[in-house]
């Protein structure tokens, strides 16, 4: 049985996030690590230090430092091998990974990690490609569940509607993300614009199939369709 790695690339809003807790949700031979979530969970940590670092990083829509982010990710995967993968449901093993990497020395260190290990390959890279200005439309819309990380949009949405909403997932309450405001959104967008490309030349360079799907797509739509791209790896 071999380990497959997919990456979701694309812009803050592009649906990845959306599209891997779909899929985790309902095959058991799919696990995800968004990393976004994985310093959403630090930063709600009360009189931590890193905590504190972290806070004014993300606020301002930059990236937290890549070796924390290596570490985490790493970590996840040693987890998730550890504790998961021989489990007797899961037969093919997928692994996406949702917001990582997002830098240059981020796909290095995963190629070694994975080369070191042996766990498995980037089998996959999914492009989400949407336009600047959906994206932006999207973020000033979404919230997220404060307990499950859910993600729902509310068309039009005004700051005093998000009192009054609850996730549709698990009944939590529906919170806006500190960093889904307008001047940090065009600084997320405008960083990730420049890295994209290179990822996807990086992924291309070593013979990675890479894909590029439209996110304007309806959500069970798009999940259709990578759900039956990834049955065909
Ligand atoms: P987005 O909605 O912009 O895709 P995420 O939820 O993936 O955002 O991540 C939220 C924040 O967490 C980012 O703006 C960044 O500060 C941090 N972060 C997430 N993933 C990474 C990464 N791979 N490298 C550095 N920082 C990251």
């Amino acid at each position: 049985m071999q380990s497959k790695f997919i990456i979701f690339l694309g812009l803050p809003g592009s649906g990845k996030g959306t599209q891997s807790k779909i899929l985790t949700d309902n095959f058991k031979n799919f696990y995800s690590l968004s990393t976004g979530d994985a310093i959403r969970k630090i930063l709600k940590e009360e009189n931590s230090e890193l905590s504190k670092k972290l806070h004014d990083v993300v606020s301002a829509g930059l990236l937290v430092d890549d070796d924390l982010i290596c570490e985490i990710t790493q970590k996840e995967i040693l987890f998730w091998k550890d504790n998961l993968v021989n489990s007797d449901e899961c037969l093919n093993q997928n692994f996406i990974l949702d917001g990582f990497p997002r830098t240059i020395k981020q796909s290095e260190n995963l190629e070694e990690f994975l080369n070191k290990t042996k766990i498995g390959d980037v089998a996959l890279l999914i492009l989400f490609d949407l336009k600047k200005r959906i994206a932006i439309k999207r973020l000033l819309d979404r919230v997220i569940c404060k307990d499950c990380g859910n993600i729902q949009s509310v068309f039009g949405l005004k700051k005093n509607d998000v009192n009054h909403l609850v996730c549709n997932r698990c009944g939590g309450q529906m919170i806006k993300r500190k960093d889904d405001q307008i001047k940090t959104i065009r600084t997320r967008i405008k960083n990730d614009k420049k890295i994209i490309d290179f990822l996807l030349k990086f992924y291309q360079n070593r013979g990675i199939k890479c894909l590029k799907l439209n996110a304007a797509l309806k959500i069970n739509v798009l999940h259709k369709k990578i759900k039956n791209i990834i049955d065909l790896l």
